[in-house]
């Protein structure tokens, strides 16, 4: 088998409900790699907000696109690695990566369904349907806005929720936490995300404020560069710490878990270099006793999740338009079935790139 072709695009798709307050679109760059044995693959990396999209899909075409064509997509680690080193100015983080994950993707996809096996069964599945917790809770939204997200997604089954704590004010994002808390009652437990707007100092001092709460995890207590930073936060508060949705590669996982830096590891499959990369940072930290949770593109995370022994929930947050994608796997009392259909076994439905596409 031959990758005869790739198609790139970006779509831009308006988010709705409660996350438009925030972020009215996000881009979806796609990359849809087609072989001479009539078998497709779909690859596609979510950016928020759009941020760099153009960049992506520019990085994709120019600097990766020319070393896949022509080539045996079973061979994916093979191909990994050259795109991994095709430029050594350039480190495969932010918009490198991006880039080397929708085509990793799609390269699996293929895998999956030359194989016809879904993916996490491929991958020797520990499970088929994964725990999601709710998550939104945007800084913009009112404390009635969050209710009502949070309540939406109890309404589904979720029994954990995630929000935001952006105020500049821990007192009052220590306020809006125990309102949602009380609104949930004792079915749900909850968790924060500082989403990496605080120095070390400020964390500790926000996380000592909410350490009465029971929260499962305090996400993103500092830059993401500064994982110095984030174990001091870890080693000083008594709530655990999650992180690593702007990690990128095995090495800065390595020096989470080395530094004790987070109890749960956040990789999201559309930015760290993929699966493949995904699932060796997955492994990194089972040798080491530490967590999975994905970072969003659950429809794709799924088959992660199940394939790993130490996952644990992925995260659920409804960003994608109905009419984006065809199989897009639905929220049932609390978890997510992982699609059985070969490959990831998610689609892009008909109309959408020609509906969504940037031009
Ligand atoms: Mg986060």
């Amino acid at each position: 088998m031959k990758i005869a072709g790739i198609e790139t695009a970006t779509l831009r798709v308006p988010t709705s409900k409660q996350m438009a307050l925030e972020f009215p679109y996000h881009a979806v760059i796609v990359a849809r790699v087609r072989t001479d044995a009539g078998i497709e693959g779909l690859g596609y990396s979510l950016a928020f907000a759009a941020s760099g999209a153009e960049a992506i899909q520019m990085y994709l075409d120019t600097r990766l696109v020319p070393l896949l064509v022509g080539e045996d997509p079973l061979f994916v680690e093979r191909h990994w690695e050259r795109m991994f080193r095709v430029d050594r100015g350039i480190r495969r983080q932010g918009i490198a990566a991006y880039a080397v994950s929708a085509l990793d993707i799609a390269l699996w996809d293929i895998v999956g369904k030359a194989a016809n096996l879904p993916l996490y069964k491929l991958w020797g599945a520990a499970t088929d349907r994964i725990a999601a917790y709710g998550s939104g809770g945007w800084a913009k939204y009112s404390v009635k806005d969050v209710i009502a997200e949070a309540e939406r997604y109890a309404g589904q089954g979720c029994r954990y929720y995630k929000m935001k704590i952006h105020d500049p004010d821990p007192r009052v994002n220590r306020e809006r936490v125990m309102a949602v808390k009380k609104a949930l009652g004792d079915g749900v437990r909850m968790m924060v995300d500082v989403n990496q707007k605080l120095d070390a100092h400020n964390s500790i001092r926000q996380a000592r404020l909410l350490e009465d709460l029971d929260l499962v995890w305090y996400e993103e207590p500092v830059l993401a560069d500064d994982i110095a930073a984030c174990a001091e936060v870890a080693q000083a508060i008594a709530i655990p710490v999650a992180t690593g949705e702007n990690a990128y590669t095995r090495w800065e996982f390595r020096d989470l878990i080395e530094r004790k830096a987070a109890r749960y590891l956040m990789p999201d499959v559309c930015r760290a270099n993929g699966f493949s990369e995904t699932m060796r940072i997955g492994r990194l930290a089972a040798a080491h006793s530490t967590l999975v949770s994905p970072h969003v593109v659950h429809e794709l995370s799924l088959h992660v999740a199940a394939a790993l022994p130490n996952s644990f929930l992925v995260e659920y947050m409804d960003w994608a338009p109905a009419d984006l994608f065809d199989g897009l796997p639905p929220c049932e009392r609390g978890e997510i079935a992982v699609p059985d259909r070969p490959g990831h076994g998610i689609a892009l439905a008909k109309g959408a790139i020609e509906k969504y596409r940037v031009r």
